[in-house]
């Protein structure tokens, strides 16, 4: 079985071929960072048309690069949110026209699924359930994933995602687009204790995460004059791995039965994020399962892959299924926040 999956959410816009049994045979990314960096972050009408003209040449491409024709594609996975509705659309109906034309099924993916399965991909021995750490440019959660389309989740942030949390230290910094890449290099130059900087919620019962605090105590640093650029970098990456471990350990005590602890989406591509997890999964004798750089950001074989698991489970969607801007993978957690869904 071979499914073709399609990613524009964001500002990557993406296709690729992976198999059932996890191989991927291709894989093509587009990003739009040169179109976005003048403006300091991610301009939808911009985002949308640029989807507009590179998604189909890079199905092309990838089709050519596995050697293979639509008529040998099984399966066709896309994106149907969250994210930017304009660019989700686009990928959506790209992926409903192909499967019309090829007469083979549609399955949406919730692009958050995208990265809660990517750690399956590249490690086919990871089972459920499994505690999930999923932080990426719009969301910070700890999730139970117990299976395609199953998760439970523990908690989220009550204010600024982690990655957000990055890309705006990065703009006051004035350290340029995309964000987490230039902290992380400023970082590594800086000392992290230099700049005292509180974390949000640590060691509280409180579940979940809050980094609105620290991105305010970031900026009255940076205004102080008193501190260098990699300095305040190194502090800020310090503090918020601080939060991130803080929390999981929290749910790692919450979460009997899990198999592994995993981490994914692009924040995951940090290696200060990446060491402490592990040093953090150590103490409870767990596995520490990160998907490899390239798979932690957005790209189309996560959504291949999360396609072929829910094609395994008999989850294949209608063509009149919707894009959605919105769309939690806990929906009952969402609901008892009243934060709508
Ligand atoms: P979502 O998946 O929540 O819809 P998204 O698709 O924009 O959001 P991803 O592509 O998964 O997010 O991740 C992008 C985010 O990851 C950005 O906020 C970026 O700054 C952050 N990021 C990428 N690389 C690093 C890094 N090395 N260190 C820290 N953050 C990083
Ligand atoms: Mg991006
Ligand atoms: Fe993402």
């Amino acid at each position: 079985t071979i499914i073709l999956g399609l990613e524009s959410s964001c500002d990557e816009t993406a296709a690729a071929l992976v198999t059932a049994e996890g191989k991927i045979l291709a894989h093509r990314l587009a990003t739009q960072e040169d179109a976005h960096r003048p403006y300091g972050g991610v301009v939808p009408e911009i985002a949308a048309r640029a989807h507009v003209e590179a998604l189909a040449p890079l199905v092309e491409a990838a089709l050519a690069d596995a050697e293979l024709t639509l008529g040998d594609v099984d399966v066709i996975a896309a994106t149907a949110g969250p994210g930017l509705i304009g660019g989700v659309m686009v990928g959506l109906v790209t992926g409903k026209a192909l499967a019309h034309a090829a007469g083979k099924p549609l399955v949406a993916v919730n692009h958050l699924e995208g990265h809660a399965l990517s750690p399956r991909l590249a490690d086919p021995s990871l089972q459920f359930p499994y505690l999930l750490l999923l932080v990426s440019g719009g969301h910070c959660q700890l999730l139970h994933v117990r299976g395609p389309g199953d998760y439970a989740r523990l908690a989220t942030t009550i204010d600024d995602a982690a990655g957000e949390a990055f890309d705006k230290t990065a703009k006051l910094l004035g350290l340029g687009f995309p964000g987490g890449p230039a902290v992380e290099k400023a970082a590594a130059k800086g000392n992290p204790r230099a700049v005292p900087l509180p974390r949000p919620l640590l060691g509280t019962d409180d579940p979940h995460f809050s980094f609105a605090g620290l991105k305010s105590a970031v900026m009255r640093a940076a205004q102080s004059g008193q501190y260098n650029s990699e300095d305040i970098a190194a502090s800020f990456q310090q503090a918020v791995v601080d939060c991130l471990i803080d929390r999981t350990r929290r749910a790692l005590k919450a979460s009997p039965g899990i198999t592994a602890l995993v981490v994914a989406g692009g924040v995951a591509a940090n290696q200060a994020v990446r060491g402490a997890l592990t040093a953090l999964a150590g103490e409870f004798d767990l596995p520490f399962v990160a998907p490899p750089l390239w798979l932690c950001t957005d790209n189309a074989a996560m959504i291949a892959w999360a396609g072929a698991e829910r094609y395994a489970a008999g989850l294949v969607d209608d063509l009149s299924i919707p894009a959605r801007p919105r769309w939690p993978l806990d929906p009952d957690a969402e609901k008892a926040r009243g934060a709508g869904v």
